[in-house]
């Protein structure tokens, strides 16, 4: 037993000297692209975590959501109403079953350009693209584009996009990707969305 408990002692020590040489070797300040992406639920709301910390700091955010279907969350009708927050909604026209691509396509261009916007914006701490990935994938914006303005954009600044099938290009360029996987997921046994929870 004293033996298991000096072995666990050493064991421990040995692992903390490891993991405070990798965050002592982690000493670099930069802006972040973070990608959230995958099947799985959490996306969205972690990225509204993200703006929670950083609204806690006192720091000004950016939220562009590139769905119309996103609208009446809890997200917005709480984050949307900070001071700091600056919330857009774009995306109008927008629809799954596209009856105008052409205008599908102008509206996402549209959309884009609020977001170049914020990207352009030094003073934003953090902006998020919620459920860009989804353009990119419809072709209604140019990947390349979209890379550009990202890699253009102030050096402090982190961005946070969040979508199903992100693009290979956006993941190349990201700091972070996170690829949530889909375990379970109440609405397959027939549970509503809910409140506070899914929406
Ligand atoms: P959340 O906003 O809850 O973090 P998300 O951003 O990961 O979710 P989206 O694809 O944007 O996922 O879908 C948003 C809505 O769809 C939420 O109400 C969420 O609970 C629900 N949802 C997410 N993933 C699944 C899934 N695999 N099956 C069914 N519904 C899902
Ligand atoms: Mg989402």
């Amino acid at each position: 037993m004293a033996d298991n408990a000096e072995q666990h002692q050493q064991r421990m020590a040995r692992k903390k000297a490891v993991v405070d040489a990798a965050i002592a070797q982690a000493n670099q300040d930069k802006g972040l692209l973070l990608i959230l992406t995958g099947n799985g639920k959490g996306k969205s709301s972690s990225a509204f975590g993200m703006v929670a910390r950083s609204l806690g700091y006192g720091f000004k955010v950016g939220v562009a959501q590139f769905l119309k279907s996103r609208r009446d969350t809890g997200e917005e009708k709480f984050l949307g109403t900070q001071p700091n927050v600056q919330w857009q909604v774009l995306g109008d026209g927008f629809t799954w079953d596209t009856q105008n691509r052409e205008a599908d396509i102008a509206s996402a261009q549209r959309g884009w350009q609020v977001a170049q916007g914020f990207l352009r914006d030094p003073t934003l701490h953090l902006v998020v693209l919620d459920e860009l990935t989804y353009l990119l994938n419809y072709g209604y914006l140019d990947a390349q584009q979209v890379c550009a303005d990202l890699s253009a954009r102030p050096a402090m600044q982190h961005v946070v996009i969040t979508g199903r099938a992100a693009p290979e290009c956006l993941l190349a360029i990201a700091d972070t990707v996170s690829d949530i996987q889909d375990v379970k997921h109440a609405f397959r046994a027939g549970i509503q969305a809910q409140q506070g929870i899914d929406q």
